[in-house]
């Protein structure tokens, strides 16, 4: 018989019923020691009093009223949002997903209006991951996640992670946009080389291509710079953003450069919940902390701390882990054991930690997390992977 919950994931057998900062807990009590932060979304760690405070204080003036009105939280957030990056214009969603949906949209419709309505083909990479709707799946192309979906939508051109001689000959008259995540996430944590970004950011240039960045994942402080693009001193087009933005809330965004935007006039986009008042309130105090540039200090510095010790811990362990990768607080551990067997020993030393493709475990902590949580993450992740060789 069906599950009442739609079967669509297979979940591990632990259920949270409160979050204190790095730390999620059973209902005995059981405490863990949370690397996953809700894949990358709880980027304050949980229960953080100023979130609590921003959407306690909102849920009892007002939670929801239409994008036919004004909104003073959205207009507040947008503006954070627009001061602190390449953006001119910002469009709220609820998720990666309706972001991405958004930046499809937005780059076709910016060729229709210039004149090129044949302009419509976007060119992703292998491994990417962009969500989970008809054209988040078409995107990304695997077909983990498109087959039995189609008739998949047309327009997109999947090429291999890395080859710089299949991107130069996929580009064409009929290439609208370049869509490419900084650093993989769901994909293993494979971080495209600033080189990279910026030769990409040329290659559009020279061709009048739009770059579409997905930092859904690797945005909002994650990297120890507000945005990873940053890193590369480049600036994209389109930007999707989620995830970190709401804390946990459900929060997602487009930033546009006002060229890119052009296309978006009344009328051709919307959506009922993108931007409500509950949101942007937690998304303005995510972005008070996150924007901060003593905070993104404090990212590098515990970052470079995790580092160290996850080399450590792998030196120690070379026949289960076999390199540190990712940048910031977004790494990942490449694994010669089976990344599945590393992450439930994980949940058996009460550690939590995600897996990904290309066998990685990742570990996405709370941006906030102190260097003792670090210290007992380690110790918990040395136990698991010492559990593992006695079976071997
Ligand atoms: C999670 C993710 C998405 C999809 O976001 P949802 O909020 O799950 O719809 C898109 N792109 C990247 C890079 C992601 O990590």
């Amino acid at each position: 018989m069906i599950p009442s919950v739609l079967p669509t994931y297979t979940r591990a057998p632990l259920t949270f019923v409160k979050g204190e900062g790095s730390w999620l807990i059973e209902a005995d009590g059981t405490r863990y020691l949370d690397l996953g932060a809700g894949i990358a979304v709880n980027c304050l760690g949980h229960a953080h009093p100023d979130l609590v405070k921003a959407v306690t204080d909102q849920a009892a003036a007002l939670w929801h009223v239409s994008n036919l009105y004004h909104i003073p939280q959205q207009q507040a957030l947008a503006d954070k949002l627009v001061d602190a990056t390449f953006a001119d214009s910002v469009f709220f969603t609820n998720s990666g997903t309706e972001a991405c949906e958004l930046a499809v949209k937005m780059a076709r419709k910016y060729f229709h209006d210039k004149g090129q309505p044949d302009r419509t083909q976007i060119i992703t990479f292998e491994g990417a991951f962009h969500g989970r709707s008809s054209a988040a799946i078409a995107a990304a192309g695997s077909e983990k996640m498109t087959k039995g979906f189609g008739p998949l939508l047309p327009g997109f051109t999947n090429l291999p992670f890395g080859d710089h001689e299949a991107l130069q000959a996929a580009v064409s008259d009929q290439t609208c946009a370049i869509m490419i995540e900084p650093i993989q996430g769901e994909g293993g944590i494979r971080t495209v080389p600033d080189q990279c970004l910026k030769g990409l950011r040329d290659l559009c240039d020279e061709h009048g291509i739009l770059l579409i960045l997905d930092e859904v994942q690797c945005g909002v402080g994650r990297t120890g710079k507000l945005f990873a693009h940053e890193w590369a001193g480049i600036t994209p087009d389109i930007m999707m953003v989620a995830k970190g933005i709401g804390g946990g809330f459900p929060l997602g965004a487009v930033l546009a450069t006002e060229d890119a935007a052009s296309g978006m006039t009344a009328g051709t986009h919307g959506s009922t919940y993108g931007g409500n008042p509950l949101g942007c309130a937690v998304g303005c105090a995510v972005m008070d902390h996150v924007a901060d540039p003593a905070f993104l200090d404090q990212v590098n510095r515990t970052a470079g701390l995790l580092r160290q010790k996850l080399e450590g811990l792998v030196a120690n362990h070379p026949d289960i882990f076999e390199s540190v990768r990712g940048s910031g607080l977004m790494l990942g551990l490449k694994c010669k054991a089976p990344n599945a067997d590393v992450v439930a020993a994980g949940y058996a030393n009460h550690v939590i930690t995600v897996p990904a493709a290309d066998n990685v475990v990742r570990l996405l902590p709370a941006l906030n997390i102190t260097d003792s949580d670090i210290a007992q993450a380690i110790d918990r992740l040395d136990k698991a992977a010492a559990s593992l060789k006695q079976v071997a």
